[in-house]
């Protein structure tokens, strides 16, 4: 059985099914992030009610806390956290490498860093980072790669391309949990070049899937989604492709627009924590004292749970007033916009509308200036 069906295409977007052990996937797909084995404030099946039809799990924080065999003696991840869909684990690179401060050496063989938990220097090698998301049971495993910051010297990034090939072919043939799924991150930054090369390397080994790494890490907005068109032309057309790290809601419709096929981010559960909600109007900060009176839902077209019963001026108080429903309701409301947002993508990409569909969300998401 193939792992990935490519349904229909329009341009360079594609709608496509991902198979995995716990279920099939429709992409494109917003994956919401749970790092430590929960969606913040959100219950699995309230997460499955919004439409969530995988969700990430996190390689480095799960070894450190609670620790991958204590998981595995729990029944895996799956069971631990009492969500049966498909559960993507990211390898635990992009921690690695990206918590300030914590990192000390990196080699050939691997990396050696500070445990962000207790600062105790610790070692991430491919074979760990596999035999991590063995033990969780994942549907998709990633590689361990390296994730360099946005603006090193080329040469940092040309030996980032290096090791991360070295490291997915050490990777490949690794023991796996029944069924589970191995991609491959490319890396290269902004560096066409370099990008190339690491599709290169990486095409011929023949992963479940590919991801993009090592983009949406701060660098500026035009260049990086040029890259991205070139990255993703890159891919093997036939499998699955991850773009990691992207939630907002113009950020989701340009990569989709350039053959993405996964995406994740902790932008909609991050930002209802600080109070705000993703909306067709733009970013609301309910902080504001325009709302104080406002009856409205966030969002009139949304049917989430905050949107079909409370208004605006009801969320302003609970988040003013700390309420911890107050975050629930916004989580509950972003990853619901996003979930529909990608939804309506896909159905545009069906019937080949893609590109009219893209210039309306976007024309009504942007012409209000986002509030922070
Ligand atoms: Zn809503």
């Amino acid at each position: 059985m193939s792992v990935f069906d490519l349904v229909a295409t329009d341009g360079a977007a594609r709608a496509g099914v991902l198979h995995t052990m716990h279920g099939d996937v429709p992409t494109p797909a917003f994956m919401p992030v749970g790092t430590k084995a929960t969606v913040k404030t959100v219950d699995p099946d309230e997460l499955r009610a919004l439409g969530a039809q995988i969700v990430l799990g996190n390689t480095y924080h799960l070894h450190f806390r609670p620790g991958e065999e204590l998981i595995a003696e729990l029944g895996g991840l799956h069971s631990f956290m009492a969500w049966d869909g498909p559960i993507l684990t990211d390898s635990g690179g992009f921690q690695v490498f990206s918590l300030r401060d914590t990192l000390l050496q990196t080699d050939d063989d691997g990396v050696t860093f500070r445990s962000v938990y207790d600062g105790t220097p610790a070692r991430f090698t491919p074979e760990l980072a596999a035999a991590i998301q063995t033990q969780l049971g994942s549907d998709v495993a990633m590689c361990l790669d390296i994730c360099p910051p946005p603006g090193v010297p080329r040469a940092v990034l040309e030996q980032a391309v290096r090791r991360t090939t070295l490291w997915a072919e050490r990777q490949r043939d690794l023991p796996r949990a029944p069924g589970q799924l191995r991609f491959a991150i490319t890396q290269g930054g902004l560096d066409a070049e370099l990008r190339a090369r690491s599709s290169e390397e990486l095409a011929p080994l023949d992963f479940d899937g590919y991801a993009i790494g090592g983009l949406s890490v701060g660098e500026e907005r035009a260049p990086m989604f040029e890259a991205t068109t070139h990255a993703a032309a890159l891919l093997p057309e036939a499998k699955p492709r991850y773009f990691m790290g992207i939630g907002d809601p113009e950020g989701v419709i340009e990569v989709i627009a350039r053959g993405v096929d996964m995406f994740d981010c902790v932008l909609p559960t991050r930002t209802a924590r600080t109070g705000s909600a993703l909306t067709f109007e733009g970013r609301l900060n309910l902080r504001n004292a325009r709302f104080a009176r406002d009856p409205r839902p966030l969002d009139e077209a949304c049917r989430c749970p905050a949107c079909t019963r409370f208004s605006r001026a009801y969320i302003r108080h609970l988040v003013n007033q700390q309420e911890i429903l107050g975050i629930r309701l916004l989580s509950l409301h972003n990853l619901r916009f996003l979930i529909d947002l990608v939804g309506d993508a896909r159905r545009a990409i069906e019937r080949g509308a893609f590109e009219s569909w893209r210039d309306d969300a976007l024309s009504r998401l942007t012409p209000q200036p986002l509030e922070t």
